[in-house]
């Protein structure tokens, strides 16, 4: 009996270790055999206008990572020079570079991939954060898939809350904010959309005007986002507090009010201003946020992945916020569905650290890149992760006919 018992125990032993010697087989020998990268040019529905730039296209660049083990990872770069500092040529350079280097590694070792991403942008004359957020979301979404997974609950195991995000109305005439107001809520409404986010000129008059006449018809909740266009900080801190007298708390924050780099302005409207001040194009990258956090310069941040190099290094941003009583918000630059994916389950394993988001602009892309099943759902107004294994995400058929007819 003692024998069965022994022969039955080492049989199941080895069955189970049989079995966790294949799991941890597949992550332990992973190898990345190629990192492929494609143009992606996209149109936008209309021109989109910020204080310092508009724009009606967007170049960014689709980047997937093959394994050994069949299993392929999928991101997006999206360079939008004023806010990531790259461009889709620099991008592309840079994951050539990347291809090279990061052959034969292990795409689920993100911090050793991270740290060789570090080495590339040492060695060479320039820097691609996109690239980097774009191979760290390939690598997260074949870790999901490796842990059978999706990537939030990579990040965190608390069931997400549903962050309040915002649909943005660009710079234009106050007619044409009021139209596009009235669009927003009937377009939004099944989504359950609760707060708008209106990008300010500069000029006190008509922003101010803008945001109030918005305020009439949307019976919602608003953030403002100025670019940096107040040069003068008493301006700025009249006219926000002007808002705030009338519309107090439904106005949640404001992003960079002032220039990026003169953090003695931000640190006066701060102090000054009844809406919270949050920074944006002053807190790209983590040691940013280390400069921010010495000096208590605002009250909370916007983390962008594709500023940060992508869900590893955005994650430390959060981290680090969140110990220094920073609120969080997480934006977007101009993505498809696939960045917005990473951006998403990133929101999600933050989990209820975010305050609010504004993860939009893959409605103001006219091509859509991926499945209508695969697509991010807007749902109770915010923005939810899919709950499949990595990224989810599952290509068109002309995505995928692109890509077949670019690899012969
Ligand atoms: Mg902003």
């Amino acid at each position: 009996m003692f024998i069965a018992f022994y022969v039955c125990y080492a049989r199941n032993e080895l069955v189970k270790f049989s079995l966790n010697y294949s799991i941890l087989k597949v992550i332990i020998s992973l190898k990345i055999c190629r990192i492929r990268s494609y143009e992606l040019n996209h149109e936008l529905r209309e021109p989109s206008r910020i204080s310092y730039q508009s724009t009606i296209s967007a170049k960014n660049v689709l980047v997937l990572i093959e394994t050994d083990e069949k299993i392929y990872g999928i991101g997006e770069a999206a360079p939008f020079k004023p806010s990531t500092g790259d461009v889709q040529k620099t991008a592309l350079k840079f994951l050539k570079l990347a291809n090279d280097k990061l052959k034969g590694e292990n795409p689920c070792n993100i911090e050793n991939i991270q740290f060789l991403l570090r080495e590339i942008s040492k060695k060479i004359d320039f820097n691609s954060q996109t690239a980097k957020t774009a191979i760290d979301s390939a690598c997260y979404d074949i870790l999901g898939k490796v842990k059978n997974k999706p990537v939030y609950k990579l990040l965190s195991s608390k069931k997400p809350i549903t962050i309040p995000n915002t649909i943005t109305v660009y710079i234009r005439s106050i007619e044409e904010t009021v139209k596009k107001i009235r669009y927003i809520m009937n377009k939004y409404r099944r989504n359950g959309i609760c707060r708008v986010k209106l990008k300010l000129s500069g000029n006190p008059k008509l922003d101010k005007k803008r945001v109030l006449e918005s305020a009439k018809i949307f019976p919602g909740e608003f953030t403002l986002d100025a670019n940096e266009a107040y040069k003068n900080a008493d301006l700025a801190i009249e006219v926000f507090n002007d808002i705030f007298e009338v519309l107090g708390s439904r106005v949640i924050l404001i992003e960079q009010p002032s220039p990026r780099d003169d953090l003695k302005k931000l640190e006066y409207i701060t102090e000054r201003c009844k809406i919270p001040i949050f920074s944006d194009e002053t807190v790209a990258t983590l040691e940013d946020l280390e400069k921010i956090i010495e000096r208590k310069l605002v009250k909370g941040i916007n983390i962008k992945l594709q500023r940060a190099g992508g869900i590893f290094w955005a994650k430390q941003m959060a981290e680090l916020a969140k110990a220094s009583d920073l609120d969080i918000m997480v934006g977007c630059v101009f993505e498809s569905g696939i960045a917005i994916s990473q951006d998403v389950n990133f929101l999600a394993g933050i989990s209820g650290w975010a305050c609010g988001s504004d993860i939009d602009t893959d409605y103001e892309i006219k091509k859509n890149l991926v499945s209508e099943e695969s697509r991010i759902s807007f749902r109770n107004g915010g923005r939810i992760p899919l709950d499949r294994p990595g990224l989810g995400l599952e290509l068109k058929k002309w995505v995928k006919d692109l890509i077949i007819k670019n690899r012969s």
